[in-house]
């Protein structure tokens, strides 16, 4: 799909124009140091598209933690790796839950609802440490990462330091998870590549560029590849903003991923990857501006995956 990059240009920019005059940005994450300190009314968005192009605005090139977001890369990498045998052990369903309520562990005996919830990526993290038996390509979020965006990606060393120390809740569901047997791996050792993956530092433009293979099944992509990114972004569309998932997608109409850092990667299939970050957030967890901006930006461009 041809984006008339003209059209693209003035809309990011309109968006930028009106994120700076809103007063309400939510509130920082306050459970993760290094998170709560940032300034709330800060914003960058990028947007990458099918043709090529980089459209940016605002502080596009600001790194934050991507927290949550490393969710879809953790799942793509499991996807790769393992193909169904993923789904044996975390389910395609919305929680309806916050992303790190436990609550619904234990009635699902260790299975979490959804790969993108804290304890499914957990899960997931546990199933990655088995890839380097297999290959050694590819083997961390990080190093994927840095092939998708041919650059070095950095860590949040504040972000993971703080998480890699209290997590409790965290460990609390990994260990869940480990008594109903639906953990390989002792859970400190996953907790390190899972806190890891969380503190993963990239710009918003970075971010678009990680999304590319969402939105157009990666360079010439072969039938296997389209279908992983069609399976991923029905996911980041039902299960992407926790228990907001439902009112993202009435609002904005595309598959995305929030993260507690303010990060939202969000996809356009065929179209546009898009990149965006502001670091207040509203009561699910989900950036305020960054939905807004995204709802704003869908609306102005016609770009929705109901039609
Ligand atoms: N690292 C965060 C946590 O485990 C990730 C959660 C998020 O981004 N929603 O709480």
């Amino acid at each position: 799909v041809k984006v008339e990059i003209k059209e693209l240009e003035s809309a990011v920019e309109e968006v930028v124009g009106r994120m700076g005059v809103i007063e309400r940005f939510g509130k920082a994450a306050d459970h993760i140091e290094g998170l709560a300190e940032i300034d709330t009314d800060r914003f960058g968005i990028a947007v990458v598209t099918d043709g090529g192009a980089t459209v940016t605005g605002g502080e596009a090139d600001e790194p934050f933690a991507i927290q949550s977001i490393s969710k879809v890369f953790g799942l793509t990498l499991a996807l790769q790796a393992f193909g169904d045998e993923v789904w044996k052990r975390v389910g395609r369903e919305p929680s309806g839950d916050p992303f790190n309520s436990i609550v619904d562990l234990e009635r699902q005996k260790g299975i979490p609802r959804n790969p993108f919830i804290n304890p499914g990526a957990i899960v997931v993290s546990d199933m990655l440490l088995d890839i380097s038996a297999k290959s050694d390509t590819n083997k961390t979020v990080r190093e994927f990462l840095a092939d998708q965006i041919g650059e070095d990606v950095g860590i949040d060393r504040k972000v993971f330091d703080k998480e890699s120390s209290s997590g409790f809740n965290n460990r609390a569901m990994a260990n869940l998870c480990k008594s109903f047997g639906n953990l390989n791996h002792e859970v400190e050792a996953v907790m390190k590549p899972y806190v890891s993956q969380c503190a993963i530092a990239l710009s918003a433009r970075q971010l678009a560029l990680a999304g590319r293979y969402l939105m157009d099944g990666g360079d010439k992509p072969t039938d296997q590849q389209r279908l992983l990114a069609r399976r991923v972004n029905s996911l980041m569309l039902t299960c992407g903003q926790y228990d907001g998932s439902g009112e993202f997608a009435f609002r904005v109409g595309l598959p995305a991923k929030s993260g507690v850092g303010g990060g939202i990667l969000a996809i356009a299939p065929g179209v546009a990857s898009i990149g965006v970050w502001s670091p207040g957030l509203d009561d699910n967890g989900n950036s305020l501006l960054g939905t807004l901006a995204l709802e704003q930006l869908a609306e102005r461009m016609g770009w929705s995956v109901f039609g």
